[in-house]
């Protein structure tokens, strides 16, 4: 089983790692380090606090795997209507980033009826498309799609596995690292590939957001991340000389559980966030409820949409699909205007892919200001009302 080994041997009993320990697993009993193994998340940062190294961390089933033989970056392209959903250019743009540091190739991995679907792909600059039939009518999506990513990876060995964390992502990415016994790291903000050892850095908040953490994978492969959709930019690859489309055929499964009878998209207020070029955003500085009016009549003079930060959500002022942050939608908007919005860290993290922000807050040292590009300190219901009499004076 996996956990921590105290060598009784080496501990001096110095409580350097009980004081280190993020998640209070740590404690000395008759002067040596005790883990409690229920509390431990085995995040290591105590083997690397302890000043004797009396303390390792064991994993469990680390594969004896040849690590080169893991090459290439694939991206799990998800179909949307007649094209993909936007998630996949912006992880295709990473991927070919990540892909390029490595000197190996970038692949995405798609269901579809003709080559010819693939032509967004391969502009994005993959250099190989995997494409599968889709599934026979009414089989559900998500055992295909895993059986189809996990076969292909058996098969083909990719070093690193990106999907978008849709909905149908994030059931796919952890029945896929399941079953290829690997690691997976949701929601991730920032990869990179480490210089030294080519190993994939996987950077997500952790501990309520209050830090960074990078994750590796060394031991296993393929690394596999999620990314929520507005965290990377999507640019235009460019298709590269000998891009091409391969055929696979589909996964062979087992005879489904269960069938799905029919899909329909529901209809979601607030959902135009994460494409949105304009987004107006309001927190709880905006004081009583009535006023999110006055938010929801700017957006509309500006043909914006409208984002708040968690409070409003919890107050039942704006529904869940309107909320930006760690727990909301990530957004990359050209104009992002802010009001009575602090900047917490948890919020941040969804607006680090906006263009400009606008910021207004009565506080001038409100976080915000730090991530604005401009700072307007002042009362938001008042800024507000000017803006809509200006706006609407200008429609007149
Ligand atoms: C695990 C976890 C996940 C979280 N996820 C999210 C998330 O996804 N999104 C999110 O937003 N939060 C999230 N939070 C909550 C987050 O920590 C903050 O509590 C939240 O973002 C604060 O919202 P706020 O800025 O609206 O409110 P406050 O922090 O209360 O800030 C209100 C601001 O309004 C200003 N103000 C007051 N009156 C006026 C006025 N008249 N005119 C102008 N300015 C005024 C104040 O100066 C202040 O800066 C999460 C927290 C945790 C622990």
């Amino acid at each position: 089983m996996s956990g921590l080994r105290i060598d009784a041997e080496k501990c001096v009993g110095c409580g350097a790692c009980v004081s280190a320990c993020p998640s209070g697993a740590l404690k000395i009993t008759d002067g040596l380090a005790a883990a409690d193994a229920g509390a431990c998340v085995l995040c290591g940062i105590c083997v690397d606090t302890c000043p004797t190294g009396a303390i390792a961390v064991e994993k469990e089933g680390a594969q004896d795997l040849d690590l080169s033989a893991w090459r290439d970056v694939w991206v799990f392209a998800q179909r949307e209507g007649d094209g993909f959903h936007p998630v996949t250019f912006e992880l295709l743009t990473q991927g070919r980033q990540l892909a390029d540091q490595l000197g190996q190739r970038l692949c995405a991995v798609t269901v579809g009826e003709g080559p010819e679907e693939c032509a967004p792909l391969l502009d994005a600059g993959c250099d190989l498309v995997y494409l599968c039939p889709p599934p026979e009518e009414g089989r559900r999506l998500e055992p295909f799609c895993a059986g189809l990513v996990a076969g292909l990876a058996e098969e083909r060995r990719p070093g690193a596995v990106l999907f978008g964390a849709t909905p149908l992502g994030r059931s796919l990415a952890p029945r896929v690292a399941a079953r290829l016994g690997t690691g997976l790291t949701a929601d991730c903000t920032q990869l990179d590939v480490d210089r030294e050892t080519g190993l994939l850095r996987q950077t997500r908040p952790a501990f309520g957001g209050n830090l960074m953490a990078t994750i590796v994978c060394p031991h296993h492969r393929p690394q596999m991340a999620t990314v929520r959709p507005g965290v990377f930019p999507a640019l235009a690859g460019g298709r590269r000389p000998g891009a091409r489309v391969e055929a696979v055929e589909p996964p062979v499964l087992p005879p489904p559980a269960t069938w799905e009878l029919t899909a329909a998209r529901a209809a979601r207020e607030g959902a135009g966030l994460p494409g949105a070029e304009v987004i107006v955003s309001v927190g709880r500085g905006i004081g009583v409820r009535k006023n999110v009016k006055l938010v929801e009549r700017l957006a509309q003079l500006l043909g914006a949409e409208v984002g708040c930060s968690r409070p409003l959500v919890e107050a039942g002022w704006l529904s869940y699909d309107h909320q930006i942050g760690q727990t909301g939608v990530s957004v990359s908007p050209k104009l992002l205007i802010t009001f009575g919005i602090s900047g917490a860290i948890q919020h941040l993290a969804g607006i680090a892919g906006a263009e400009r922000i606008v910021a207004v807050n009565s506080d001038p040292d409100a976080p915000i200001f730090a991530q604005a590009h401009e700072a307007v300190v002042g009362d938001c219901v008042e800024i507000l009302e000017e803006m809509i009499r200006a706006l609407e004076g200008r429609a007149d």
